[in-house]
């Protein structure tokens, strides 16, 4: 990995100054106030807001509704949205669909809703996980039968998060119950206005939702590849979610995967340093301990090593070093710590305390940490595959 210095060219540092201008406009407390009572992950006027600019997909040409960014500015845009908290779980969703749509939709398909992407009015979310299947997303048992030249769907999935706030699901379907169990699955862009989606909210104030497919007809145009081989076309979007891009043409996650939660925490840390400058009635400050000291660079180093950790074992990192964090942290502020936002003793809005709520659910979604640990014994270091697979 090079850790040298970049130098930016002018119109690099112009483009900087555009998108810390933009978040400061469009990333407002009102919206981060809404998030933390929506937890939705998702808000409408930022997300036109970036379609306006291109800024959803900001490598693509000017003419195809995005940004004509470098690689280096796309980056950048996403880290400065990311430090400013900025809602973008349906964006993230949205844009690692999108691939599979271009590479295996119709032409009928593409055009009716990719430039809605671009511009913001057409977002996709992900239709794997069902009340039996999460780790075992090929187990899935929603049925999809042809019926002319139309598709019946029936079945109920868990935690499509962001459904309220989209068109379309990548929807997973069964369409041959006989078949091993990798082979007899199809692939939909489903549309949901004939979905009944039902809220859960997590212990990290997350909103995600049931959805219930309950005998919805889908016209043939919005399947997505052959019929039985759905593995195949989910494998693109599923590999960029594990940060495997290499294996995929999907687009990475948002983030280098070790940078996901690190913003979160950097916020974390930023209170209790707060916390730990501050003086009591006798003047003393905790940071004049040098055990204090200790814990809060402690800290700053395993947020470093996370954020630039790279790969699927970039996301087991993150997701570890969110949850050690928060906890050390709450542990070295104490009692007030467990303050949430809105209490008046709450220091730092309640921060480590939301932290510590919202790292736990790190470790599960987008593939919990332990099947992470088995794609990097599997696929990075030769092992064995932990358990014959059926089918
Ligand atoms: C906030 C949130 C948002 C989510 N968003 C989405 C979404 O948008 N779309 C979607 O489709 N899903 C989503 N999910 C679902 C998520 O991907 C699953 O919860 C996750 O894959 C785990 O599946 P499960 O909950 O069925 O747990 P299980 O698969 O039943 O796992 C239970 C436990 O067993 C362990 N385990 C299971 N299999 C193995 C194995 N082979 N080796 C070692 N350990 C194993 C797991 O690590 C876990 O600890 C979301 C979940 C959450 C909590």
């Amino acid at each position: 990995m090079d850790f040298g210095v970049i130098d930016l060219d002018e119109e690099t540092v112009a483009f900087w100054a555009e998108v810390r201008a933009f978040c400061q406009t469009h990333v407002t407390k009102e919206v981060l106030d809404e998030e933390f009572e929506t937890g939705s992950g998702f808000n409408e006027g930022l997300h036109k807001a970036l379609g306006a600019r291109g800024w959803i997909l900001p490598t693509w040409p000017r003419q195809e509704g995005g940004a004509g960014a470098t690689p280096l500015q796309a980056a950048i845009l996403d880290a400065e949205l990311r430090a400013a908290h900025a809602p973008l779980i349906t964006l993230g969703t949205t844009r690692n669909v999108l691939p599979a749509v271009l590479r295996w939709g119709t032409d009928e398909l593409k055009k009716a809703v990719v430039p809605g992407v671009a511009s913001g009015d057409v977002r996709f979310c992900l239709g794997y996980t069902e009340p039996d299947s999460g780790s075992d997303i090929a187990a899935a048992k929603t049925r999809a039968v042809r019926d002319g030249d139309e598709w019946v769907i029936d079945g109920q999935k868990m935690f499509t998060t962001g459904a309220q706030n989209c068109q379309y699901s990548f929807l997973l379907t069964r369409t041959n119950p006989e078949a091993p169990k990798h082979k007899g699955l199809t692939m939909f862009l489903c549309p949901l206005e004939q979905a009944e989606i039902r809220p859960i909210r997590t212990l990290g104030g997350e909103r995600t939702n049931m959805v219930f497919y309950d005998a919805i007809r889908v016209p043939d145009r919005y399947r997505l590849g052959p019929v039985d081989q759905g593995w195949m076309v989910l494998l693109g979007p599923l590999n960029a979610e594990h940060a495997m891009p290499e294996d995929t043409d999907s687009a990475p996650p948002i983030d280098q995967p070790g940078g996901m939660y690190g913003y979160s925490a950097v916020e974390g840390l930023e209170v209790a340093l707060a916390w730990a400058r501050s003086a009591d009635p006798d003047g003393r400050r905790p940071i004049d301990d040098p055990l204090v000291r200790e814990r809060l660079a402690q800290a700053a180093l395993d947020i470093e090593v996370a954020t630039v950790s790279t790969g699927p074992a970039g996301r087991v990192i993150s997701s570890e070093m969110a949850i050690r964090v928060a906890e050390d942290l709450m542990d070295l502020v104490g009692p007030r710590a467990l303050l949430p936002r809105g209490e008046d003793a709450a220091i730092g809005e309640g921060w480590l305390e939301y932290l510590h709520r919202f790292a736990q659910g790190t470790a599960t979604y987008g593939g919990t940490t332990d099947i992470f640990r088995n794609i990097i014994a599997e696929r990075f270091l030769g092992l064995p595959r932990q358990a014959p697979r059926a089918g």
